[in-house]
């Protein structure tokens, strides 16, 4: 409860909302400044340029005040008409959500998947899996009418663990001859593994504030392409404050149609700062050693990383499956009480099977060390059996693989 108060610091492991920088915190404690008046405006070019940095985009960036799922609706109204079709792919959860999401604005989504489950854990293969690029290519070449309007994946499913290749999807939609847009939810993304808006041909990228950008939650995100623009134009969908054409056009100057998060504009200035003046390519290389190191762990323990394709396990968080009759969230409930460790739960199909490991942002070798202790003192009071210590392993990698970027660098 929120009157307890344990010594130290709370390990807020989950995969987003991630831990907060000090210096973000200081940012969002400044007074609230007029949202018309002149200083207003360089803030507002500033995160805005910033923005299209992170995404890889020379065109347009559209901030939210709303969680990414307001980022998901603005994507699909501003695009599409009531009745068209979209091809949606399930790689998890949060694939499910946005597509019963569409659904519900009156779209007619069609949800592909990998068929199949997996023998050893009882998962669906598609919950295990990224995109399976060729399956939308072969999908879009029966639709020689055009029917459907776009494609839509997630290139960091949040529930899993598991990337999936942006580029490969484009590809598939290219060879295809298809004119469908490509929308692409990097809400976890983002900021943590590489992303290319423009490079990848993406036609809307969605993102969120409280993942790669260590803010918050608060604010989302719509990176836009001329032809997304385009389509926004003639798209019959209702929508108003989602709406970007005013918002672009006030966005020039600096300023938002309505009032913006002011204060998560300053941290998100800083997180900017921060996140350029160390380089992307940097940031990039940081979360996938952190992911190799927590994978040392996991496999050490002797359990299943749910990403059953090590080429696209997930720089931003590692999902783990825990042996069939324990419950994973007794024990994520175990190791909270004990240790004060947030672990992100099972989510959807997979509820009770695993847990996530976040490992993402603020982090460094020491606190993912401490975080990888409290699942490992809490594997062992569950009882579950393991096949060494991951602790160990996770200590051999980050000692034997130093951080370009690290203190001792
Ligand atoms: N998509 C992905 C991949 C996510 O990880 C999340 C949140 O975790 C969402 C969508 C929904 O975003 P929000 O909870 O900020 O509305």
């Amino acid at each position: 409860t929120l009157d307890h108060h344990p010594s130290g610091r709370h390990f807020l492991q989950i995969p987003g909302p991630s831990p907060v920088p000090d210096r973000l915190l200081r940012a969002l404690s400044l007074p609230t400044i007029d949202h018309r008046g002149p200083e207003f405006a360089a803030l507002g070019k500033r995160v805005l340029s910033g923005m299209q940095q992170v995404f890889g985009t020379q065109h347009p960036v559209v901030i939210y005040p709303a969680s990414g799922t307001g980022a998901w609706e603005a994507a699909l109204v501003n695009t599409l008409s009531p009745g068209d079709a979209v091809l949606m792919y399930e790689t998890g959860h949060f694939a499910s959500l946005w597509q019963k999401m569409a659904r519900r604005l009156g779209l007619v989504p069609e949800f592909l998947a990998r068929p199949g489950t997996c023998a050893a854990t009882g998962l669906p293969l598609s919950w295990r899996h990224g995109v399976d690029a060729a399956l939308i290519g072969e999908r879009l070449r029966a639709d020689p009418g055009h029917r459907i309007k776009a494609v839509c994946v997630v290139h960091n499913e949040t529930s899993t663990g598991v990337t999936s290749d942006i580029a490969a999807v484009r590809a598939a939609i290219d060879a295809a001859g298809h004119p469908a847009l490509l929308m692409v939810d990097t809400i976890s993304g983002l900021a943590s593994a590489d992303y290319r808006h423009d490079e990848w041909g993406v036609d809307v990228s969605v993102s969120g504030s409280q993942k790669g950008l260590m803010l918050p939650p608060g604010i989302s995100f719509n990176a836009l392409s001329p032809k997304a623009l385009e389509a926004s134009r003639h798209a019959g969908c209702a929508k108003a404050f989602w709406a970007w054409d005013e918002i672009v056009e006030m966005n020039r100057t600096g300023y938002w149609p309505y009032t913006p998060n002011t204060n998560l504009l300053y941290a998100l200035s800083e997180s900017l700062d921060l996140l350029l003046t160390q380089g992307l390519p940097a940031v990039f290389a940081r979360h996938q050693r952190w992911a190799a190191g927590v994978r040392a762990a996991v496999q050490a323990w002797g359990l299943p990383i749910q990403c059953a394709d090590p080429a696209v396990c997930s720089p931003v968080l590692t999902g783990v499956v825990t042996p069939a009759g324990v419950d994973a969230d007794a024990l994520r409930a175990l190791i909270h009480r004990r240790f004060d460790l947030s672990l992100g739960t099972g989510l959807g199909k997979v509820k009770g099977r695993m847990f996530r490991i976040g490992h993402l942002g603020d982090c460094n070798d020491l606190t993912l060390m401490a975080a990888l202790s409290g699942v490992e003192m809490g594997l062992r009071l569950a009882g579950v059996p393991l096949a060494g210590s991951g602790v160990q392993a996770a200590m051999d990698h980050f000692a034997g693989h130093p951080a370009p970027d690290g203190p001792a660098a």
